[in-house]
């Protein structure tokens, strides 16, 4: 999988666009969980410039939502992008939207929800404000991202740290978390 940056210069680059591997976190715990998210890591394609790999479906407690909330169905997918991380951005706020997501911007902190897709990392890119951090803020702190991260990228690092997944997984705050169905797909 392509993982370059930078400009292309010479001859050679001219009209070439620069795909970077961007992997994604996808979370549901209201409506048809699991047959979205499939759907959802499908449609990611549009945004590819290869195929979509996509980890197995996770089930993990909701954390930080009111009690009795229902629990979370997780996944994370990889694909190289050749659009920038603003773009990608607004084609998955435009999917959440369209999958049921209701935009509230008075909401604080976690809510259930339809659809979340957050972009954990892009290339080798770190950002910090409006509208994007890169790589994710939290991600690495969340054992719902970290496990089926280290399913389809056992060797991934985010950009700025230097642990292993691994690592990271056995300092994580302990939640509970099981595989809910089969991998459905790697990369080709
Ligand atoms: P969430 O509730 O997780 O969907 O948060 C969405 C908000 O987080 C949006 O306002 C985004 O602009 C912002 N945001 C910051 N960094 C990221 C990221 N890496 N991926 C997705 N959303 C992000």
């Amino acid at each position: 999988m392509a993982n370059s940056h930078g400009p292309i210069t010479g001859a050679q680059g001219v009209g070439k666009q620069v795909s970077e591997c961007v992997f994604v976190g996808i979370g549901s715990n209201l409506g048809r969980s699991a047959s979205n998210i499939k759907a959802v890591a499908d449609e990611l394609g549009r945004f590819a410039t290869g195929k979509v790999g996509c980890s197995s479906l996770w089930r993990s407690e909701p954390v930080g939502l009111a009690k009795g909330a229902a629990p979370f169905v997780n996944a994370v997918v990889c694909f190289d992008c050749s659009m920038t991380p603003v773009q990608l951005l607004q084609g998955l706020q435009e999917m959440e939207v369209r999958y049921g997501r209701s935009p509230n911007p008075l909401r604080e902190g976690y809510e259930s929800r339809t659809m979340d897709l957050d972009i954990l990392s892009f290339g080798q890119r770190i950002l910090a404000g409006q509208p994007l951090t890169l790589p994710h803020p939290r991600a690495w702190q969340r054992l719902f991202v970290l496990l089926p991260l280290q399913e389809l990228a056992p060797e991934f690092r985010f950009p700025g740290r230097d642990e292993s997944l691994q690592q990271l997984i056995s300092v994580a705050p302990g939640i509970q978390i099981e595989l809910l169905s089969e991998q459905p797909g790697q990369p080709g």
